[in-house]
Parts: structure tokens; C-alpha cells; sequence
């Protein structure tokens, strides 16, 4: 079935709480749907969301959003391995959930990431040293162009950090995914090299009492989590506003010897170093290092206990005052750094 809606209310659809409307909504409930849909005949431009998560709305929507409910989870293949095919409107931690009530392993270290599992396949999210291209298979899709199913083999989906093909300007929004196939395993498979996620796990009052499941790690990392991240009911955002910047080794080491001039022989800037030789650097300790943390610019925050977020400080914050806020926070990183900070969040 498919419902439209005019003038649709969007602000409990994007985690960030900006009061916006769309020209016009659809939803839907099953892959069969979308046949039904005279894709040339809807308002342009066309969005698909998930649960807007990761969406920053910077005015009215003046076309159609659509959104899925398509939202089954079905067993394929119940081996070593478990298939498992999952409707593109399932809310991502709901999968996460099942699977840890199932003892299944694979996603655990993506719980309590927000939105759908339709968008995990196109962001390809990632926590806790796992992206979610590593327990994909296929990811399921209609073609909007052509009018027909396709399907895609993870090694054809091009993901990379945070990115994959339906992400690339000259297709997005020409593939509706429509159902994600995942790989999960009966074999136990922690990954806890994260950080000090192994220290968190041990500690866990659970831990002592039973072995080491998929949901004792779901557990810890929602607690984790809750820590650190704002919770968007609580307060608007949508995670990690900017990209790690990723710069070369000359770069990095001027930056290190500016850092230890500024605090100390013994400081240490925190970073990656990359197979292929550059560094990524946490855009979270430039932005704390310009001095951002927790700072307000009229509606809008960046979050005290998690600078790389910025947020619906006040509940009511205007699109203009988070990008305003963003765009402060981009110049200070390239005065004091010469790194070009680039958002994650997707502006609408
Ligand atoms: C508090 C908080 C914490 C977060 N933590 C993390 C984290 O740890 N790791 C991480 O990777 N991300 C994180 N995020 C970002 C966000 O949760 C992810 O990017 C998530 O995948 C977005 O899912 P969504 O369903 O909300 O998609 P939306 O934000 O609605 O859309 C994201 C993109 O996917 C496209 N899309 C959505 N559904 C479909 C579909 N069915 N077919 C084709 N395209 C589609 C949209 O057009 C858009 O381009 C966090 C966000 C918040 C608010």
C-alpha cells in the first residue's frame, strides 16, 4: 500500500528536529509498491529517507520525499553462516537486536546506530572497528530509471568510509534499495580492539557471570554510547556532523610539532595512519582544539561531551544557525590547522 501525504510535517522524520515541511510524502509497505509508482509523474526533486538521521533539512522539501516500511527479516540460510534478508525499512538497531536475541554475530558492534537498514547499505556505517560492508552480501534495489530490480554483490557497491556507489552524484537517487541480504555467523567472532571496548566488556557486571555473547557487546556499546552521543529524542542531531580529515605525513608532523610546542614535549595528537600512507587525523580534537567544545551559537551547540556533533541546542535551532555554526567551525579549523573540514551530515 502506499500512502501521500501533502505538506507533510517532517520534523519527527530527520533526527536533527528542523521544523520543515515536504511538498509531498510517500510511503510505502512492500517492494511490489514501487512498480506502482509513476516515478516521472512525482514533484521534483525526489528524496528518498530512512530515518533522517543523517540528514540536515535546510529549508522546505519543494518535491517528494519517499519512505519505506518495507520491514521483514527472514532466515535464507541457517548454516556456519546465516543469510539473512532484511526489508530496506527495518530500523537498523531493531536488526541489531534480533540478532543478539538470536546469538547471532556480525552486527553487535553496530548497535544503537540510528536509522534504517535501507540507508546502512548506502552510508555504510561503521563503529567500533566494524562497517557494515563487512557483514553484507547483496543489497537489494529498484531501479528508478529503468523500472526494474537490480541487485548488487557487496564488491560491486564500491563502499569505502562512510561511502558507497549510491552516494556518487552522477547516480544517487537512481536506486531505491529495497532489501539488504547480511551475513551473520553461529561461530563466535568478538571484535573488541576498539579502543578500550575490551576493558568495557570485562567490566561489564554480565561478563562475569556467563560467556562472552553478541549481546553482552551490545550491551556495552549502547552504554557506551549513551555515554557519549546525544540521544536525538533528547536532543536534535545527526551524529558525527564532519568527516575525519585525512592529510599527508608533512602535514601531520607540523601539526605535532605545533601541538607539542602548545602543550608539552610528552603530547601526543591522536591519529590513524593509513595503509596508504597518509594520516587521519579525529576532526573531534581539531574542533576541541579551536575551542569549540560545548560552545552555543544561538539555537545551535556544538555537544560537550562529543565535539565532532553539533546540536539542536534549544529544541527549536533554525537550519541557518547549524549551518552558520558549522561554517565558523570550518573556518577556525583551517586557520589553526590548514585542514579543510567536509560534512558528513547531507544537506537537503
Ligand atoms: C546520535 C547519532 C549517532 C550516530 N552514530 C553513527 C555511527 O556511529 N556510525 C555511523 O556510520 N553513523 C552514525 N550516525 C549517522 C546515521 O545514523 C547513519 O548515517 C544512518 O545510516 C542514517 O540512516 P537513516 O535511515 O536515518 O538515513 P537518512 O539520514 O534518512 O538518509 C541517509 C542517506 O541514505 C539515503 N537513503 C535512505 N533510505 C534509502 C533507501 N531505502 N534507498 C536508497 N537510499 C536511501 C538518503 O537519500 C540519504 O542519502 C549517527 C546519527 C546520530 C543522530
Amino acid at each position: 500500500m502506499i500512502r501521500t501525504e501533502y505538506y507533510k510535517d517532517l520534523t519527527k522524520m530527520n533526527t536533527f528536529g528542523m521544523k520543515v515541511k515536504a511538498r509531498c510524502f510517500m510511503e510505502y509497505d512492500s517492494v511490489a509498491d514501487l512498480v506502482d509508482i509513476e516515478f516521472e509523474e512525482l514533484a521534483r526533486p525526489v528524496l528518498h529517507i530512512g530515518g533522517g538521521s543523517n540528514l540536515l533539512f535546510t529549508d522546505d522539501f519543494k518535491g517528494t520525499v519517499l519512505h519505506s516500511k518495507i520491514d521483514f527479516i527472514e532466515v535464507l540460510e541457517d548454516c556456519e553462516e546465516v543469510l539473512v534478508s532484511v526489508g530496506a525499512g527495518v530500523v537498523f538497531d531493531d536488526f541489531c537486536a534480533w540478532a543478539a536475541k538470536e546469538g547471532l554475530w556480525g552486527v553487535e558492534n553496530l548497535s544503537y546506530i540510528p536509522g534504517e537498514v535501507g540507508a546502512s547499505a548506502v552510508q555504510n556505517i561503521g563503529a567500533y572497528g566494524v562497517e557494515v560492508k563487512d557483514v553484507i552480501r547483496k543489497v537489494y534495489c529498484y531501479d528508478t530509471q529503468e523500472e526494474e530490480f537490480v541487485n548488487f554483490d557487496v564488491g560491486e557497491c564500491g563502499y569505502g568510509y562512510r561511502d558507497s556507489i549510491f552516494k556518487n552524484p552522477d547516480i544517487k537517487g537512481r536506486y531505491i534499495v529495497t532489501h539488504v541480504v547480511f551475513a551473520l555467523s553461529r561461530t563466535p567472532q568478538p571484535k573488541l580492539d576498539y579502543g578500550h571496548l575490551k576493558e568495557a566488556v570485562e567490566c561489564h557486571p554480565e561478563r562475569s557471570e556467563g560467556s562472552l555473547t553478541p549481546g553482552l557487546i551490545r550491551k556495552t556499546i549502547i552504554k557506551i554510547r549513551k555515554e557519549k552521543l546525544p540521544e536525538p529524542s533528547v536532543k536534535g542531531s545527526a551524529g558525527s556532523f564532519f568527516k575525519n580529515p585525512v592529510i599527508s605525513q608533512e602535514h601531520f608532523a607540523g601539526i605535532e610539532s605545533a601541538a607539542k610546542a602548545e602543550h608539552g614535549p610528552e603530547y601526543k595528537v591522536p591519529h590513524y595512519d593509513l595503509p596508504d600512507g597518509m594520516v587521519k587525523v579525529p576532526a573531534a580534537w581539531m574542533i576541541e582544539q579551536c575551542g569549540w567544545k560545548g560552545k552555543r551559537s544561538g539555537g545551535a551547540a556544538v555537544w560537550d561531551k562529543q565535539p565532532l556533533v553539533i546540536v539542536n541546542h534549544t529544541g527549536e535551532a533554525y537550519p541557518e544557525e547549524i549551518i552558520g555554526l558549522e561554517k565558523r567551525i570550518i573556518a577556525s579549523v583551517k586557520a589553526k590547522f590548514d585542514v579543510e573540514l567536509n560534512p558528513e551530515v547531507e544537506h537537503i
